[in-house]
């Protein structure tokens, strides 16, 4: 896990040279003071640094340059403190590349009715400056956040800090490098997708690497190494007895922990952040890699299985924007429904590939047979999901672009144990029921692969869309299949008009 100061937002504040020097230095020491209660909150997700109050054009496209070409910034905030006539930030939106927050606030709470004069009007007129950024910023068309309210109130800062975690995704996502090993499971329609535009539109790089190279790196593992891994497994988890070092299957625990090692350096030496597998093309593999990808997914890796790239890539972005948080994030896929009427659940599930994070407990280490893939038995971890609030978030290529799907969630105790189960899996409940939840699903084509997450939720996920310029579509507890209907037919023509004729 990154400290939360490794990566940086910009705080900028707007005026102009008309005021003087003394309005200047008031507007500048109310600005760092607004500044620093961002940026000495507890729960920040990242760093932010105040910037010298900006008052012309030169100014602000240089600032603008810094922002896009300093790898730590992540994002620019920006508050017109007093009046900043907008056409000197038309060249600096223009060239901002990084991801932008508009936040209308002023510095004091309460008006001083009593004492109010011309003074205090002129200096704190963030109330008309900031509608003159507004406009500008929508007549150039710039995708932002806009958070209004002053910084002291406790429903804003979270408002904030979620654009910041959506902007650590950003981020994230832009650096991100996958291996693919193998291509997609054939003939699976939802996992293929547009690799090129991916990398354009979001700036992750997906390649494809033969699987037997994995397995020379899988085969040139020490055994010191093995050992040593084996003994954290012990540690760490409930370990079934025949996988024990004097148990019958022992050395099948012993290639698991081989593969998370030769999987672990090829990934580290090629600065990879995600990958995926596949069943169908195992090259000279023993195991389908099941408790190495999960602990992989564990650290922070994205992955997907059968060669799915989109959603490797969505775990490691959604990973990225979830650091610190209690909650976890898993590659996930729906599996099977309770239908009994008016208790619907999901199980959700993977053959062996869910992530500890959302583990509600110590996870078991088993071996069972596993009925595809023709290799030997497989490792994995299984456990229940820990139940409480989520969002499963899945990502589709629509042919002339990405659509997001997302439901928000709550994870629920498996109605009964599930003692034959010899997988991880999640139960929940999808928003605003099953019937509604899955028409809404499979009315806007979205995948059977998805992201689980507890350490997310529906605005980090809408503020990484509109940062991205993809479309998102949000099925919760207000979702209706009347509106929901309308709102994909007339996504179609936003889409089309937003992407230029
Ligand atoms: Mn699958």
């Amino acid at each position: 896990m990154t400290s939360p100061d490794a990566r940086e937002v910009w705080f900028l504040t707007g005026s102009q040279g008309l005021y003087g020097e003394d309005t200047l230095r008031q507007v500048a020491e109310q600005s760092q003071r607004i500044c620093d209660q961002l940026a000495r909150n507890a729960d920040r997700p990242a760093a932010v640094r105040w910037l010298p109050v900006l008052t012309d054009a030169d100014a602000i496209v240089r600032t603008m340059l810094a922002a896009n070409s300093d790898p730590a910034c992540v994002g620019v905030i920006a508050w017109m403190h007093t009046f900043s006539p907008a056409k000197m930030w038309i060249a600096g939106l223009d060239t901002l590349r990084k991801p932008l927050l508009h936040l209308h606030t002023q510095a004091n709470v309460e008006l001083p009715w009593a004492t109010i004069d011309m003074d205090f009007m002129n200096l704190n007129q963030a109330a008309h400056g900031d509608r003159e950024f507004g406009y500008v910023q929508t007549r150039l068309r710039v995708a932002r956040k806009t958070v209004a309210g002053h910084v002291s109130d406790p429903a804003v800062v979270p408002r904030i800090h979620s654009w910041m975690r959506a902007a650590l995704g950003h981020d994230a996502l832009r650096r991100l490098r996958v291996a693919r090993f193998g291509d997609n499971m054939r003939d699976v329609a939802v996992t293929e997708g547009d690799k090129v535009e991916a990398q354009l539109r979001f700036g992750v790089s997906v390649n494809t690497y033969g699987v037997n190279d994995l397995v020379e790196a899988v085969g040139a593992v020490d055994e010191a190494a093995v050992t040593a891994l084996v003994k954290e497994y012990a540690d760490s988890y409930r370990l079934a007895p025949e996988l024990a070092a004097d148990g019958a299957r022992h050395e099948s625990l012993r290639y698991a922990a081989r593969i998370e090692v030769g999987l672990r350096t090829f990934l580290t030496d090629g600065g990879f952040g995600a990958f995926t597998t596949n069943f169908e093309d195992l090259g000279g593999m023993r195991q389908l890699p099941g408790l190495a990808v999960q602990r992989l997914m564990a650290e922070g890796y994205g992955f997907g299985g059968e060669g799915d790239w989109k959603t490797a890539t969505l775990l490691h972005t959604i990973k990225a924007m979830g650091g610190g948080r209690s909650g976890g994030s898993s590659f996930m896929e729906d599996y099977t429904y309770d239908l009994t009427p008016g208790k619907e659940l999901i199980l959700g599930a993977h053959m062996l590939e869910v992530c500890p994070s959302i583990a509600a407990d110590r996870p078991s280490c088993e071996i069972h047979p596993l009925g595809i893939g023709g290799r030997e038995d497989p490792v994995r971890l299984v456990f229940d999901a820990r139940p409480g609030p989520a969002i499963v978030v899945g990502l589709a290529d629509m042919g002339d672009r990405f659509r997001l799907v997302a439901n928000s969630i709550e994870v629920v105790p498996p109605t009964e144990p599930l003692p034959r189960l010899p997988v991880a899996r999640a139960v929940w409940r999808p928003t605003p029921d099953l019937p509604t939840s899955t028409e809404a699903w499979l009315t806007a084509g979205g995948p059977h692969h998805t992201v689980l997450s507890s350490a997310v939720g529906a605005e980090e996920i809408t503020d990484l869309a509109d940062m991205l310029g993809t479309e998102l579509l949000l099925i919760d507890a207000g979702t209706t299949m009347r509106q929901f209907t309308k709102e994909i037919r007339w996504n179609q023509a936003y889409f089309r008009l937003a992407g230029g004729l």
